[in-house]
């Protein structure tokens, strides 16, 4: 396929509620999208979800746009292009630019899957048509405020919560969860690096909360102190911020230092990463899932493809629109009786609404048009 425009899209997203994790609060984004248009005249949409600061991974949403719209889009101008080509280390000698990378080549597979007149689910080998999704719940300002916030989303019809803890919000809040909404609940608790190798004990005796797992303690480069854990621990250790290439998750089942991955298109340079990485994982009996980076409806749906392979173990945090945002840029993602449809349309299924490409609020800019 030949690809004759892109078009960077921006516009503002209000959240619903703040997320607060251990690097901040998350009150407001601007959405970045991509629009792709090939030779032909048909269009894919992609979407830059690289967070405001650099906490989570080193490309922040300044850096990641400037990327997308000087560097990676232009990459694409007057070259016959094959998605299945597009993994991240060999972008025509590129490499790093994870974000931008994939927000341009999500946009490539919505068109190629809108070509062979397919879903992204189909065109991926993805074999469910539902998703029962899971919930994120942030750091609040006290642990009552935590609990009556996860007693108010499995009042929603979640039914698996992933709590955000860092150091001196951990086992105070993961008790008080567990005696208010029982032993059954699903639980999971994510630090997002917050701690430290120090702090190794005091990880391992979160074992009596029976979490399914805990997430990403420490630093993206610090495996061998998830190794550790791995090993003094009967909680599982997922990895989120240290696998960005497949390089990256091969050492780290290696070093057996973990036995979940959370797999977020974005962080590993794309769907073609992710779905390598999938194949990896399902080959060797390691529990995967799909996470999000508060994706729009754009995001979303590429996210809920991609979730829909059998590999993908474990439930995703790809929760409905109205978890996130007061209103989507596409037609809202819906929960009912705990599911959320995969979309089944041409491509990703959704496409932004013309109210939101028609908004004053909302820029757009032309990379390139030949
Ligand atoms: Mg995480």
């Amino acid at each position: 396929m030949r690809i004759d425009r892109v078009r960077v899209v921006r516009t503002p997203l209000e959240m619903v509620n703040p997320l607060r994790t251990s690097d901040g609060r998350h009150e407001s984004r601007l959405a970045t999208l991509v629009e792709v248009r090939d030779s032909d005249g048909v269009i894919g949409w992609g979407e830059n979800v690289a967070p405001a600061g650099v906490a989570y991974v080193d490309e922040s949403t300044d850096e990641s746009l400037k990327a997308t719209c000087e560097l990676i889009a232009p990459l694409l101008a007057g070259r016959d292009i094959d998605v299945f080509e597009m993994l991240p280390e060999s972008w025509w000698g590129v490499s790093g630019h994870n974000f931008a990378k994939h927000a341009v080549e999500s946009a490539v597979w919505d068109i190629h899957a809108r070509r062979e007149s397919k879903s992204l689910r189909d065109v991926l080998g993805g074999t469910r048509s539902v998703i029962v999704p899971g919930v994120v719940v942030g750091i609040a300002d006290t642990v009552e405020e935590t609990v009556m916030e996860v007693q108010q989303r499995i009042a929603e019809g979640y039914g698996r919560v992933k709590v955000k803890i860092s150091p001196g919000r951990d086992a105070d809040v993961l008790r008080a969860i567990r005696s208010s909404c029982g032993d059954e609940l699903l639980l999971q608790a994510d630090a997002n690096a917050a701690y430290s190798n120090s702090d190794i004990a005091l990880l391992s005796s979160l074992d009596e909360f029976n979490l399914q797992f805990i997430e990403q303690p420490f630093s993206s480069s610090d495996l061998q102190s998830h190794a550790e854990l791995s090993r003094r621990s009967r909680t599982a250790v997922c990895l989120d911020e240290s696998i960005c290439t497949l390089d990256e998750l091969l050492t780290a089942l290696e070093m057996d230092a973990c036995s979940v991955v959370n797999i977020k298109p974005s962080r590993v340079g794309g769907i073609g990463a992710a779905v390598q990485m999938h194949h990896i994982l399902k080959s060797r009996g390691i529990d995967a899932w799909v996470g999000g980076m508060l994706e729009s409806g754009i995001g979303r749906a590429s996210c809920l493809a991609l979730a829909s392979l059998p590999g993908f173990t474990m439930t995703p945090d790809l929760s409905a629109s109205a978890r996130y945002f007061a209103s989507d840029i596409t037609a809202p993602f819906e929960m009912v009786n705990g599911e959320i449809q995969v979309p089944t349309g041409p491509g990703i299924g959704v496409e932004p609404l013309p109210e939101v490409l028609s908004s004053p609020e909302t820029q757009i800019q032309t990379i390139f048009e030949r």
